[in-house]
């Protein structure tokens, strides 16, 4: 068993400044922050276990709670993936009312708006929990309002497993760390900085709040959570991946120290309990070690940390599906921590997933002739994406050529058939037409070259 005291810093971390000149609500901040973490010191400064030892989950847990938190706490006022600041805190509101939960003010992101922490329980083992620090990665955000839900029940409403984890986990939750970009859909920050390439320099407000939190509870747990590319696949099988995983890497050789041994086990449970409820689905993510990203760093600065990258599922347009894949994935992980069940499973569970590994286009039309008025047709594959991979609204023109080892996830055979491209594809100079990669779709595909022959399917909007 290993004990461990949790230090906190004597005087508060000073980098909270959002924007320069702002010393005086700096200090107003840090003292709000201060008293507001002052219990959490009092009860993490003892010695406690890291790792709870003989201690067996009490009950099966965690698919079917996390599935019945899913539906039963679902925030129904956070509808689909685009929310922005005001829109989520409006929707926590109804939660944070609870004695069971205590918000507190942490910094403001470079335009100013609030970022808060909000703390669950008060075990000895403390987890953070932080997400959307990518403007457009909403999924786990609306995950941690579900769950806040469940942590927020009153008295007689609770089960064993909402008290084990009040007992022995105090639970930091940090959502929505880039609501600037939230506002705007966009991954980075309202200068346009990555925050999460931002650690060395902390050039961000942002960046600095996470850091100071992070200082301030020294948690022995970490959970970084984003969404990846949607169009990602796992190999080998070349399924679109559903949800990745990544114990970060802690330094350049890649090694595995307890720190980071501790975190493949919890990435292990979690992928264990979703192979039940997205099976094969799983993968994970690149394992090389960035030291511009918060994960790697975390790890090595002592934090037990596991990324949780939300991907994309079929017929989940708006990553509701995959909304409560994040509810079981935390909770799973939340319990096993708390129980210290995380450390009976394998690592081969963790090292036998499939890898992120390249990713597919959307659409890839094989073997038509094109047509390109004035021109003899010319027999090529085509790839598009849409703009947005989810919601397939526009999309653009990726590639034309010999596309045949290219991976899509609709591909239709058109042997012996004839694209035409709309007159709006294609660019005209001095009476000659082109047609260039990164085009809006607009075409038809047709039985013949003549532009009046039957119409076989349309892609795009209709010319
Ligand atoms: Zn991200």
């Amino acid at each position: 068993m290993q004990f461990r005291c949790v230090t906190f810093h004597s005087t508060f971390p000073r980098c909270f400044s959002a924007r320069p000149g702002a010393a005086e609500r700096d200090i107003r901040r840090r003292s709000r922050l201060a008293a507001a973490f002052a219990l959490l010191a009092v009860t993490a400064c003892r010695a406690v276990s890291t790792t709870p030892s003989g201690v067996a989950p009490s009950e099966p847990c965690c698919l079917d709670l996390g599935r019945r938190i899913a539906t039963e706490q679902r925030v129904g006022a956070i509808e689909n993936r685009r929310f922005n600041h005001a829109q989520y805190w409006v929707a926590l509101a109804p939660s944070l009312r609870s004695k069971a939960l205590r918000t507190t003010p942490v910094g403001a992101s470079t335009h100013g708006r609030a970022l808060r922490a909000i703390t669950f329980g008060s075990g000895p083992t403390t987890v953070f929990l932080w997400s959307q620090m990518h403007g457009d990665e909403s999924t786990a955000t609306m995950a941690l309002a579900d769950l806040l839900g469940w942590f927020a029940l009153a008295d007689g409403q609770r089960d064993a497993a909402r008290d084990r984890i009040a007992s022995q986990l105090t639970v930091v939750m940090l959502p929505m760390l880039n609501p600037d970009g939230a506002e705007l859909f966009q991954r980075e920050n309202a200068v346009g900085v990555d925050i999460n390439r931002d650690v060395r320099r902390m050039s961000t407000a942002e960046a600095r709040v996470l850091k100071a939190v992070r200082d301030s509870i020294n948690p022995q747990f970490g959970f970084n959570l984003h969404d990846q590319n949607a169009r990602t696949l796992g190999r080998p099988g070349n399924q679109r991946v559903g949800i990745a995983l990544l114990a970060p890497a802690a330094d350049v050789t890649n090694s595995f120290g307890p720190v980071r041994s501790d975190a493949r086990l919890v990435a292990a449970r979690i992928r264990a309990v979703l192979e039940r409820e997205i099976p094969g689905r799983i993968a994970r993510y690149d394992d090389t070690f960035n030291p511009r990203a918060f994960g790697d760093l975390m790890q090595a600065w002592g934090t037990r940390t596991v990324l949780i990258e939300s991907g994309a599922l079929p017929e989940d347009a708006d990553k509701q599906r995959l909304r409560r894949v994040n509810v079981i994935a935390i909770l799973s992980a939340l319990n096993a921590i708390a129980t210290g069940d995380f450390k009976n499973e394998s690592a081969d569970t963790y090292t036998s997933m499939p890898v992120n590994s390249g990713s597919a286009v959307d659409v890839v039309i094989r073997g038509a002739s094109l047509v390109i008025p004035g021109q003899p047709p010319v027999r090529v594959d085509l790839s598009f994406n849409y703009d947005d991979a989810l919601r397939q609204g526009r999309a653009r023109v990726r590639e034309i050529g010999d596309l045949d080892e290219v991976v899509a996830f609709d591909t239709v055979s058109a042997a012996g058939l004839f694209m035409h491209p709309a007159p709006a594809m294609l660019a005209e100079q001095g009476g000659k037409r082109w047609l260039r990669t990164g085009t809006t779709v607009q075409m038809t595909l047709r039985r013949g070259q003549d532009a009046t022959s039957e119409v076989v399917r349309e892609f795009g909007a209709k010319p």
